[in-house]
């Protein structure tokens, strides 16, 4: 039996996420549509995180450190809180979204909205969905639409039970045997970048919102350790850089691929996942100019 949501009050100030969200569509009108669907996708987050229950997972501290040297992502498919109606309600809302602002195409929206109807995602296929990344490592040579959209689509409606199931043990787990680069709490790929204050930079997982260190001259993708390969490209920010920092793009010139990143620069907010992807969505068209692929 699932609890029925909890009536939102209207008057419910907005979150930073939110926030900083409208001052991004104040600034950049020509993001107003990207903007309006993230602020219900963060909505609707927000709405399941207060229903995920928490379990803590223990790991001791040599499993721990075994798991992270042999480069074996922390969470494991039974660790996540994943409450399958409650996955599938949220699966279903984001079709819907994607489809309201023209994101996916009529014939996926239907097909997927049929699989809800008959119960699934299912655990098994979830489970799948899960380990192609956190087991078998990226031997699929880092194939971004590798699952095509339903794979996208449950990417963004399992993040809230993966995020709480990292939440309660980011603070504790010592990242400095991790070199990979891909998330260590999940095995995702990196979404974006931000900086330290002093400068060490930090990728962020796009499915977990994990993060970790990695060296800045290195590419995520393929791996590549020489900085001749490396270029990067900085671009101004909305609104305000004092608040709201500048965005880096950094192109692989080994595999063509990019990776965006929020330099906070004293900027009085950190990288937020759900706000950055979309306030450097202008960069998207910049690297593919320069010839680099997402
Ligand atoms: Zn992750
Ligand atoms: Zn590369």
């Amino acid at each position: 039996m699932t609890v029925p949501p909890t009536r939102e009050r209207l008057e419910r100030p907005d979150t930073p996420e939110v926030a900083a969200l409208r001052r991004l569509k104040a600034a950049q009108p020509q993001l107003a549509s990207a903007v309006d669907m993230q602020i219900e996708l963060v909505t609707l987050y927000r709405r399941a995180q207060t229903r995920v229950t928490t379990r803590m997972f223990d790991l001791g501290a040599e499993t721990l450190a075994a798991r992270l040297s042999a480069g074996t992502p922390i969470v494991r498919f039974g660790d996540v809180p994943f409450d399958w109606p409650e996955l599938r309600g949220l699966f279903r809302q984001v079709v819907d979204l994607l489809r309201r602002f023209d994101l996916i195409e009529p014939s996926d929206g239907d097909a997927m909205q049929a699989l809800v109807r008959s119960g699934r995602p299912n655990p098994a296929e979830v489970a799948n969905w899960y380990n192609l990344r956190a087991t078998q490592g990226h031997a699929d040579g880092h194939d971004p639409n590798a699952g095509g959209t339903q794979a996208q689509v449950l990417s963004l409606a399992s993040r809230p039970f993966l995020s709480r199931a990292v939440e309660m043990i980011h603070q504790r787990v010592d990242l400095s045997p991790w070199t990979r680069p891909y998330c260590p709490f999940c095995g995702g790929e990196p979404e974006l970048g931000t900086f330290s204050e002093a400068n060490q930079r930090r990728l962020v997982c796009g499915r977990c919102a994990g993060q970790w260190p990695f060296d800045d001259m290195a590419c995520p993708f393929c791996d590549s350790r020489d900085p001749r390969q490396v270029t990067s490209f900085e671009y101004g920010c909305w609104p305000d850089p004092a608040r709201d920092g500048v965005y880096r793009l950094t192109g692989c010139d080994v595999c063509h691929r990019y990776l965006k990143s929020y330099v906070p620069r004293g900027a009085s907010r950190p990288v937020m996942l759900d706000v950055d992807t979309i306030g450097s969505l202008l960069l998207d068209a910049a690297a593919a100019q320069r010839g680099y692929t997402g």
